[in-house]
Parts: structure tokens; C-alpha cells; sequence
């Protein structure tokens, strides 16, 4: 945690922060430029994902040696055996692999959403180990994007609320917030559904919602776990050529897992996991041929 103070020379407020607060909640001044400072130097944090150097780092995800061990009951299950992984920006990986194989596990790790038993994951070469609450709140709020088999939106919550929620939590203003909003929801073909709530739309358009939602603070990876795993083929199909097109225009980095076949001829490589460890890599080559392949039988 890192102390944050007000802005406002009249106002005497401080408080050790969590990093998410935009407004002080004494005399409503503006907080986002002194949690941005702190982000960058204060307290004893850094910057967490701040890039100093002149060449983006290639390698935007890279663990080492990730393992991670659940307890249940007396029993140990070993979910991540010792992954060493390295992901490139603006590539297109997907995790393939049977159920209970790692693919969630290893998501949490790299998402900063769960923390590894032993080994590394580095996001921009910051190790995610070292970072405070703060840090880390910092790097998922705008490093990261999440996508869920169950689209995880907030049920109370129109489509456009759902998507300008994240835009809250990194200080936005309300009319950038609106106007980014819309532009998303229009960018994946839901620019007339901006009011409906999710119990209003098709499982197809809802991971559209959650999708814009995942883009909404520009991120530079989305992290998609089973994303088409409630969807019919031909939907599945279409979220993951939107995830494919956002990836070629934006540049952002993807990393999808999938049991499925069908839904990895649009990545760079295949990473297939099984038992908590990588079996092979595949890359885009070799995957097309398979695709290929399989059209024939
Ligand atoms: P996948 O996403 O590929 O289906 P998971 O990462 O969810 O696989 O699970 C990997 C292994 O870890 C499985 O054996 C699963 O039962 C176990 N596991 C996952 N989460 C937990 C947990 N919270 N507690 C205990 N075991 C877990
Ligand atoms: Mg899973």
C-alpha cells in the first residue's frame, strides 16, 4: 500500500490507498494525476509496467518455471508442473488442452489473479512477485483485459455500464468514459445495444459485451479463457474472429485457451498443455496444415 494525499491545498485528506479510488472522498477533488504520480514514483512503489527503454521488450509474458499446488484435504494436486513459457507482443497464442490440463491455473498466474507456489511470471519484465496491492491492481487495471467462459458480466448492469465500469476504477472521466463506451460496443457490432442488460442479449452478443469490457483501459494483453466455451460453433467461431481482427489492427496481445480444435487456426502458436506442463508448441505453420487436414476427412 502507498499513502496517498489530496491534491487540494485546503484539503488535509490522506489515506494509504488500494489504488482505485479517483475522487478524494472528503472534498471530491480530483485524485487520478496524484495516484498516476504515485504509480510512477511515490511511496515506495514504481511504476509497475512502465517502459524506460527505447525498444518495447519482445517478450511481453514470460514465466519461469510456474508451479502451482492445491490443497485438498490431505491430498496435494499439482495444477502447474513447471511451465516456462514466453509470449510475444502482439501475438496470437492459444492454450490447448484437455479439461483439468492447467489452462485456468496457468491463466490466474499470468492474469495476477491467483499467486504461483514457486517459479516466476513476468509481465514487461516486471516480475508480478514483486509488486504491492497497489502495483498489482495498477497492472490489471490497464496491462491486462479478461474474457471468461461465462462472460462474468454484471447481471444489474446495461451494456454500456458494464463496459465503462473498468474505465472508472483508471479514472476516467464520465463523458470520455461514455464516449470510449460506445465507440467499443460499436467497434464489436453492438453499437444499438448500448442499454440492454445481458438477460437482454444472445450468448454471442453477451462475450461481445465482455470483450469491449476487456478493451475498455486499452490494454496491451487480453486474456480469454475458454472464451467460446458457452457458444454454439458458428458464434464461437465469430468471437474469436473479432479477438483475431482486435489483435491484427490494435496490436494487443491475445493469449486464448481452448479444448477445441476448431477455434485455434487464427493463432500465431498452439501451446498445448496437458497434466500442468507444455507438451509441444506449435507454430502458425504446422497448425494450418492440421486445420487443413482435418477439412479433408
Ligand atoms: P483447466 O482450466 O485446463 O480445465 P484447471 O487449471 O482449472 O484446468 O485445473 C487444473 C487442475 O487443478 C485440475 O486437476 C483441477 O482439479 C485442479 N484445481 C484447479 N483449481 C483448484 C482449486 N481451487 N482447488 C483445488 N484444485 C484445483
Ligand atoms: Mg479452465
Amino acid at each position: 500500500m502507498a499513502l496517498i494525499k489530496c491534491p487540494n491545498p485546503e484539503c488535509d485528506y490522506q489515506q494509504e490507498t488500494t489504488g482505485l479510488a479517483t475522487v478524494c472522498p472528503k472534498c471530491r477533488t480530483d485524485l487520478r494525476g496524484a495516484m498516476e504520480a504515485l504509480g510512477r514514483s511515490g511511496g515506495r512503489t514504481k511504476d509497475p509496467v512502465r517502459n524506460d527503454s527505447a525498444t518495447p521488450h519482445e517478450f511481453i509474458v514470460r514465466t519461469k518455471g510456474l508451479r502451482k499446488e492445491y490443497r485438498m484435504g490431505d491430498q496435494i494436486v499439482a495444477a502447474l508442473r513447471g511451465v516456462d513459457l514466453d509470449v510475444r507482443r502482439g501475438e496470437y497464442l492459444s492454450i490447448m488442452g484437455p479439461s483439468g490440463s492447467g489452462k485456468s491455473t496457468l491463466f490466474n498466474m499470468v492474469g495476477g489473479l491467483d499467486k504461483p507456489t514457486s517459479g516466476s511470471c513476468f509481465i514487461e519484465e516486471v516480475d508480478m512477485a514483486q509488486l504491492d496491492a497497489f502495483e498489482l491492481a495498477w497492472l490489471r487495471c490497464r496491462k491486462l483485459g479478461y474474457i471468461f467462459q461465462s462472460f462474468n458480466l454484471i447481471t444489474v448492469m446495461t451494456a454500456l455500464e458494464n463496459v465503462t465500469l473498468p474505465m472508472i476504477f483508471a479514472g476516467m472521466s464520465t463523458d470520455e468514459m461514455m464516449e470510449r463506451g460506445k465507440t467499443l460496443l460499436e467497434l464489436v457490432g453492438l453499437g444499438e445495444r448500448l442499454h440492454h442488460k445481458p438477460f437482454e442479449c444472445s450468448g454471442g452478443q453477451q462475450q461481445r459485451i465482455a470483450v469491449a469490457r476487456a478493451l475498455a483501459n486499452s490494454p496491451a494483453i487480453i486474456l480469454a479463457d475458454e472464451p467460446t466455451g458457452n457458444l454454439d460453433l458458428q458464434t464461437g467461431k465469430e468471437i474469436i474472429g473479432l479477438l483475431k481482427e482486435l489483435n491484427e489492427e490494435s496490436g494487443v496481445t491475445v493469449i486464448s485457451a481452448t479444448p477445441d480444435l476448431k477455434m485455434i487456426d487464427v493463432s500465431d502458436r498452439v501451446v498445448h498443455i496437458r497434466d500442468g506442463g507444455i507438451e509441444r508448441i506449435e507454430r502458425r505453420e504446422e497448425i494450418d496444415l492440421q486445420v487443413g487436414e482435418m477439412g479433408e476427412h
